[in-house]
Parts: C-alpha cells; sequence; structure tokens
C-alpha cells in the first residue's frame, strides 16, 4: 500500500488524480490523508469525487471514504475494463480533470473505448478542452494510442451543462523526446462569449493585440448560444512544427476584460520568446504518461509546483525518475526515467 500525505508540496486535487491514475494502471493500492490539504477548503470536491467515482466505474475498483468533504480514502485497484462510458460531474466542475484521471487507464485497457462527460468544459485552474484537444492529446497520440475528442457544447463555471466526448484506440506508449518546438506555423485566438456582452470579447481582442502584435484577425469573437452561458474565455494558440500551446484567460465576475487578455497575452508572448517545447501546464501533465512509456524527455519553462509534486508521486508508483536541469538559453531539459 503506498501512503501518501495528500499536504504534501503543491497540496492540491493533482496528487489525488495523478495518484488514482497510475494506482490504476499499476495496481498498486493506495491510502491518501490530508486530502488537498494546502487548499483553504480542504477536503473533496464534487468534481474529485467524479473522478475517483469514473476511476471505480472503469475497473473493478474499490474506493473507501469517497464522500465530498473527505479527508483521507483508500483505494484499491482492480481490472480496467474498456467500453462505453458516461459521467457527469454534477457541477460546472471540469470534465477534463475526470478524463485526465482515466484516460491513463483507458490507454492501457484491452480495446477501444469511448466516454461521454459532463459538466464545465472550460473552467479556471483546470485544462480548458482546447488545450486537451490540441496541446495535450497530438503528444499522446504521438506516442502511440489514438485518442481524438470532440467539444459538443460548452460549459462554463457556475452554470456547466457542457458535454465532452472522447474516443480511446490503445497502443503501447512508446518513449519520445520533444525537445525541439520545430518552426512557427500559426498564431490564432478565440474570444468566446455566451449570454454577455460583444463588448468584453470585442476588448479582450483589443487588448490582446496590444501584447501580441499578431496579424489583424488573427484573434477573433464567437458567440456561443446564451444558453450556454454566462461565459467567456479567451483562448490564444501558437502552433509551432512540433507543438501547440494554447493559453487561456477565463473570465470571472469582477475581473476586467483587459486584464485578463493582457495576462493571457503576457503569457502566450513569454512563451514565445523561450525557446521550450512546454508550456507549464503540458509539463505537468506530460510526466505521467512519459514515465509509463518507460521515460522521454522534454524541454519547458520554469518548472511549476505541480510539475514537482507530480514528479513526486509518479516516482512512489513506478520508480520512475524525473530531472529538472537549466539549459544555457534559461529553458529546462526534463528529463523522465
Ligand atoms: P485544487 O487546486 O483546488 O485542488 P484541482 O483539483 O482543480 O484543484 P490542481 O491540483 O490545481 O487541481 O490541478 C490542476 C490541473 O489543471 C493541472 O494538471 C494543471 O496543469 C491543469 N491546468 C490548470 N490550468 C490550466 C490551463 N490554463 N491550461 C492547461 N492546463 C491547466
Amino acid at each position: 500500500m503506498i501512503i501518501i500525505d495528500g499536504s504534501e508540496g503543491e497540496g492540491g486535487g493533482q496528487v489525488l488524480r495523478t495518484s488514482a491514475s497510475l494506482s490504476l494502471v499499476t495496481g498498486q493500492p493506495f491510502q491518501i490523508s490530508n486530502i488537498r490539504g494546502k487548499r483553504e477548503k480542504k477536503g473533496l470536491m464534487r468534481q474529485h469525487v467524479t473522478s475517483l467515482e469514473a476511476a471505480c466505474s472503469i475497473s473493478a475498483s474499490e474506493c473507501d471514504g469517497l464522500a465530498v468533504g473527505a479527508s483521507e480514502i483508500t483505494f484499491r485497484p482492480g481490472a480496467v475494463k474498456a467500453g462505453n462510458y458516461k459521467f457527469a460531474v454534477g457541477t460546472a466542475g471540469s470534465t477534463n480533470l475526470v478524463l485526465q484521471t482515466i484516460l491513463p487507464a483507458l490507454i492501457f485497457a484491452d480495446g477501444p473505448s469511448h466516454v461521454v462527460l459532463d459538466g464545465g468544459t472550460h473552467n479556471l485552474m483546470a485544462p480548458p478542452f482546447d488545450f486537451i484537444e490540441r496541446t495535450f492529446l497530438p503528444i499522446i497520440n504521438r506516442m502511440g494510442p489514438t485518442v481524438s475528442a470532440k467539444l459538443v457544447r460548452h460549459g462554463f463555471y457556475p452554470q456547466g451543462g457542457g458535454r465532452i466526448e472522447i474516443d480511446i484506440t490503445p497502443a503501447p506508449l512508446q518513449r519520445i523526446d520533444c525537445v525541439e518546438r520545430g518552426k512557427l506555423w500559426s498564431t490564432k485566438g478565440t474570444a468566446y462569449f455566451a449570454g454577455l456582452p460583444f463588448d468584453i470579447a470585442d476588448r479582450e481582442v483589443k487588448a490582446a493585440n496590444k501584447v501580441l502584435g499578431w496579424d489583424e484577425g488573427a484573434i477573433g469573437v464567437r458567440e456561443l448560444p446564451e444558453d450556454q452561458g454566462p461565459g467567456n474565455i479567451l483562448i490564444l494558440e501558437a502552433a509551432f512544427e512540433n507543438v501547440s500551446e494554447v493559453v487561456s484567460g477565463f473570465g470571472k465576475f469582477g475581473l476586467k476584460a483587459e486584464r485578463l487578455a493582457k495576462t493571457a497575452a503576457n503569457r502566450m508572448k513569454g512563451y514565445m520568446e523561450s525557446e521550450a517545447f512546454a508550456g507549464p501546464y503540458l509539463a505537468d501533465q506530460l510526466l505521467l504518461p512519459f514515465a509509463l512509456a518507460g521515460g522521454g524527455s522534454f524541454t519547458t519553462v520554469k518548472p511549476s509546483q505541480h510539475s514537482l509534486t507530480g514528479a513526486d508521486i509518479v516516482e512512489r508508483f513506478t520508480g520512475c525518475k524525473t530531472s529538472f536541469d537549466q539549459q544555457k538559453g534559461g529553458e529546462f531539459l526534463v528529463r523522465v526515467g
């Protein structure tokens, strides 16, 4: 039994999801206490419970203590079964984080799976659908499996009501090295809004353009059906030969459109000025699949606390060590295994 203190390192929900994913794939049970111990509102929230319920549903696993607010659970993994699955997060909780929990296991399953997830699709502090589709999954597909994702309906906080659908065809994960991002192919962006004034999205486009100076029309505006709102997200995308980076700015009550756009645009500018392959979010999300592939490497910007904690959890389950070495140009070379 692997024993984890959920308040160590980053101390959030990622510790739990990474542990559950690795437990399903490696067959090792784990116990975690002080769940989300570094968060103001500690313990399991609805979206974490759904992630663990989904992990149990795709396998014959048992999870003792599973309830909203719980600070300790014990997870005993069972055999994973490929199939057709449907899960609802119940609130606007992130569908993409539920996917993150069960995807590794379904990639190692005995056949193809189809997964429907209802809930939030564009949530603060979680990968938006666009990031999963265009940044994360292309790398997974390069490693062997075929995983495709479809956005059926946007879901924003607090209403939720979004839907994504995923098709997974397993294949052994191959080790890859992602050091060079390659030539820049295109830059574009979209300010999405639903049930809110057009002016918000328009101001975001202007503010982002001011920082990035991309070609005229590269960042557009798209209105979504009113019943998918209220919601607003600015998505900025730079497609390189070997990787696409998707940076997002999430609209929320009280946050000025200009400020949101300027922050997102500066993050994209920082990434483009670096030579790194992976931005900070892709970096923490690649550690687990790379370890399950038996190793690999990639360059990234300064490692986040999520990455450092993720590397620890990965090592606990797989024995696979990760090193982070700063290079002459400032970026970091991450070697897994
Ligand atoms: P809490 O922090 O409240 O426990 P949580 O369970 O939602 O919340 P975290 O531990 O913060 O989760 O993990 C969030 C995950 O979402 C990380 O894997 C991170 O890479 C990813 N993520 C967060 N924001 C973005 C973003 N803008 N783009 C891509 N990925 C993101």
